[in-house]
């Protein structure tokens, strides 16, 4: 008997068989209704059991002897569709972001691992106190130890926890079933709510929208419950009032039955955002984030499947929530480098969240005020509908900005990182008792340690970067979290000239302390938020006005609205610029834009000062004008001529080993093999590398990066596709490691 084609099965979609696939032959009758997610039903084992399964993937030859191959037995129309809609999906990601196919499941199928019920067990005596008083002393004279111990402590409290009676009395299970069985005693069950959201929910005054939300949200909504299903894009400047408009939409969504999930990076998922959420739409909302647990976000995942839940507010994962009936995904802040995955494989949720609704015929609402180019393009070539909001909803004036130039302050012999111009302002803030954020767009303290007598640059010796100074007089590594004490001597020409040097926000900190000792001043930063509810405990602080200045990296300009917040100094805002990456632009643009946001955001008008080396450079004259158009027209020229996404696509292979050589020799192979697949057709395709990464060795892991680019993407899929089974079939290859990823936010 010969097949046509054969399909891979998952017969128990839970995490720890993922990678456990069975192979069965697609019969004829069935080959055009099995398809990749398809519920079906195949002969298992062998005793040929009947069990469900899916279909994971299709190919045209066997994997097996063919004599060892079953049929599958039936293909189950209608079946329940979250199961095979996901499936289907992790499959699409396979194809358009590389890696294999249990990578992908892996990420889009909840973990069923963890299933640990949420529940309160205590211990209750049922009889009367005589009665356990009889009990007892005839338990002593049988020399029953646990049971004596047990209705000692039983006498005195007549509930009991049970991990307490295991862990403290030291009694057994087995004596306590006994006792259960003679009635003496039981255990009770109490399941604990599984409702992550512990706040109360205070009811809000719904806000009734202004001319502009209005226009927007009414839009959305007729194209909505007339059965329109689109991908809208709504640039509205920070604090207009995006989340208004999409609460408004889900109203209207929720209201057909139908259910919608929140993106919010997880920066941005602030205490102050899930009020809003709650005092909305009360408990039919959950929120994740990547401090749960597995099992906690399985148990999440099981609410929204079960229809307990409407809404599902949380990171890049969230977004595979299995509702029954999606209605409506919003991704918020839609241009955040976290919308990328850095593991296999290396999606981006937009295009995902397109794709899922597709899928189930359900709406996408984008919304940034710095939308990503890749977006604005889109939307500009009508993919998606734009929408604008152009005004701050509560009336206050988008804020006086200044920009300083470093080197002119130089020249007028100032050399404090504090231009004249800040320095006044922070001195008028502090005399009028009003608030300031002072923000540097690098992470970190003070910079790479050098020797300034020879130039040597201390560096970490497993990745390839250089170590950073701490204050508590060690040097780290932040890939590897390697560290060593500061040396006293340079360990190469054994001055003592080293020292670190560039300005981090511990500098900065201390130059305020220095500058302005009335003021009272917090951090935030990587080092001073290491612990759960560290970000929460400075920003509350900060909004309660227990300090006058706040000093931070880009954590500080995210999602917070601090009303008497009305000065922002941004200290160099190039330091973003030479990022490395052809994204460094939009990014810079991206940062000033919402540090910008931050200042007046009620009813006292704020000013920014823009401190920088390069007063002229588009991203920073276009930020300080609020005028994202004309960035977006200047960063197109520049994408354009360089063939930078979106104009073109970037594919980049990553090849790693633990052998220097291995990972150069097979970067080697891996370009030769795109040079001849791709043979004569090699003129629109530019081909960057091999060459060592950027960051050339991290974890002692050699890595070397090609980079190809070309107008269409579909054809770049074709060459990791075609990648994918050289390095399965070839020797060439063995010992090194293969990653893909499409259109990089990340450096390699
Ligand atoms: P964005 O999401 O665009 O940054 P928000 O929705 O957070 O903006 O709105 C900014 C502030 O303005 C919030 O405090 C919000 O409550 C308020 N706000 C938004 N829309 C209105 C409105 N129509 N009337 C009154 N206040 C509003
Ligand atoms: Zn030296
Ligand atoms: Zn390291």
């Amino acid at each position: 008997m010969s097949y046509q084609k054969y399909a891979d099965i998952i017969i128990d979609i839970s995490h720890e068989n993922l990678d456990k696939t069975y192979q069965y032959a697609i019969p004829e009758e069935f080959s055009t209704q099995a398809t990749i997610g398809s519920l079906v039903i195949v002969p298992f084992g062998r005793g040929n059991r009947k069990i469900n399964g899916y279909i994971v993937n299709i190919a045209t030859e066997p994997k097996l002897d063919i004599n060892k191959i079953k049929p599958l037995e039936q293909v189950v129309e209608d079946a329940p569709v979250i199961e095979s809609h996901l499936i289907y999906l992790a499959y699409w990601m396979k194809e358009t972001f590389g890696g294999t196919i249990n990578d992908s499941l892996k990420t889009v199928m909840p973990v069923k691992k963890a299933v640990k019920r949420k529940e309160e067990k205590s211990i209750r005596l049922l009889v009367d106190q005589k009665q356990a008083n009889d009990l007892y002393y005839e338990y002593q004279r049988k020399n029953n130890k646990a049971r004596v111990r047990l209705l000692e402590a039983l006498m005195k409290k007549a509930v009991l926890d049970y991990s307490d009676v295991i862990d403290k009395l030291k009694v057994s299970r087995s004596t306590i079933q006994g006792l259960e069985k003679l009635g003496v005693i039981e255990t009770i069950i109490k399941e604990i709510d599984r409702n992550p959201i512990k706040h109360e929910i205070k009811e809000n005054r719904i806000n009734e929208l202004n001319l502009e939300q209005k226009y927007i949200a009414d839009k959305i909504k007729n194209d909505y419950n007339s059965g329109i299903r689109s991908t809208y894009l709504i640039h509205g400047i920070t604090g207009s009032g995006k989340t208004e408009v999409y609460m408004d939409i889900i109203e209207a969504v929720i209201a057909k039955k139908q259910q919608v999930i929140v993106l919010i990076p997880e920066i941005a998922l602030t205490y102050q955002t899930v009020l809003r959420f709650l005092g909305r739409f009360g408990k039919r909302i959950s929120i994740m984030n990547s401090r749960m647990s597995q099992g906690e976000r399985y148990d999440q995942f099981l609410r929204a499947k079960n229809g307990e839940i409407d809404i599902m507010i949380g990171p890049r994962s969230a977004l595979f929530t299995p509702f029954q009936n999606l209605g409506l995904i919003i991704i918020d802040e839609e241009h955040e480098n976290s919308y990328k995955s850095e593991i296999t494989p290396k999606y981006h949720a937009v295009p995902v969240a397109i794709k899922r609704a597709q899928l189930v015929n359900a709406s996408v609402i984008l919304g940034s005020a710095t939308p990503s180019l890749e977006s604005y393009h889109k939307a500009m070539a009508g993919e998606y509908q734009l929408f604008r909001l152009t005004k701050r909803a509560k009336d206050a004036a988008t804020p006086k900005v200044w920009i300083i130039d470093l080197r002119e302050e130089l020249k007028n012999k100032n050399r404090s990182i504090f231009s004249y111009k800040l320095k006044e302002l922070i001195n008028d803030r502090l005399a009028k008792n009003e608030q300031i954020m002072l923000f540097l767009n690098r992470r970190g303290y003070a910079g790479f340690v050098s020797c300034r007598s020879c130039g040597h640059v201390m560096k970490c010796p497993h990745c390839d970067i250089s170590l950073t100074s701490h204050n508590n007089g060690k040097i780290v590594c932040h890939y590897c979290a390697y560290e060593e004490r500061l040396p006293s001597l340079c360990p190469a020409c054994k001055s003592r000239y080293i020292a670190a040097f560039g300005t981090g926000t511990q500098k900065v900190e201390e130059y305020v302390r220095k500058e302005f000792p009335q003021a009272r001043t917090l951090r935030m930063d990587m080092d001073t938020t290491r612990n759960k509810g560290d970000h929460e405990k400075i920003l509350s602080a900060f909004s309660k006005h227990q300090a006058d200045i706040l000093v931070g990296t880009q954590m500080i300009v995210k999602g917070h609205d601090f009303p008497k917040v009305t000065l922002v100094g941004i200290i160099a805002a190039d330091l973003s610029l030479y990022a490395g990456d052809f994204r460094a632009s939009e990014r810079t643009f991206q940062l000033l834009c919402q540090a910008a946001g931050r200042a007046g955001r009620d009813a006292i008008p704020g000013e920014v000062v823009i401190q920088t080396y390069h007063p002229e450079h588009y991203s920073i004259v276009t930020a300080a004008r609020g005028d994202y158009e004309e960035f977006f027209r200047q960063e197109m020229l520049y994408r354009g001529l360089m063939k930078y996404p979106p104009v073109a696509h970037i594919l980049l292979v990553l090849a790693t080993s633990k052998e220097e050589s291995k990972a150069a020799e097979s970067a080697y192979y891996i370009g030769e093999a795109i040079k001849e697949f791709i043979g004569d057709d090699n003129e629109e395709m530019q081909i960057i590398g091999p060459a060592p990464a950027n960051l050339s060795k991290a974890n002692d892991i050699y890595r070397q990066v090609i980079y190809l680019k070309h107008d269409n993407y579909n054809h770049l899929v074709e060459i990791k596709n075609y990648l994918e089974g050289f390095y399965q079939n070839s020797e060439l290859l063995k010992g090194c490691n293969l990653q893909f990823d499409f259109n990089p936010m990340s450096s390699y």
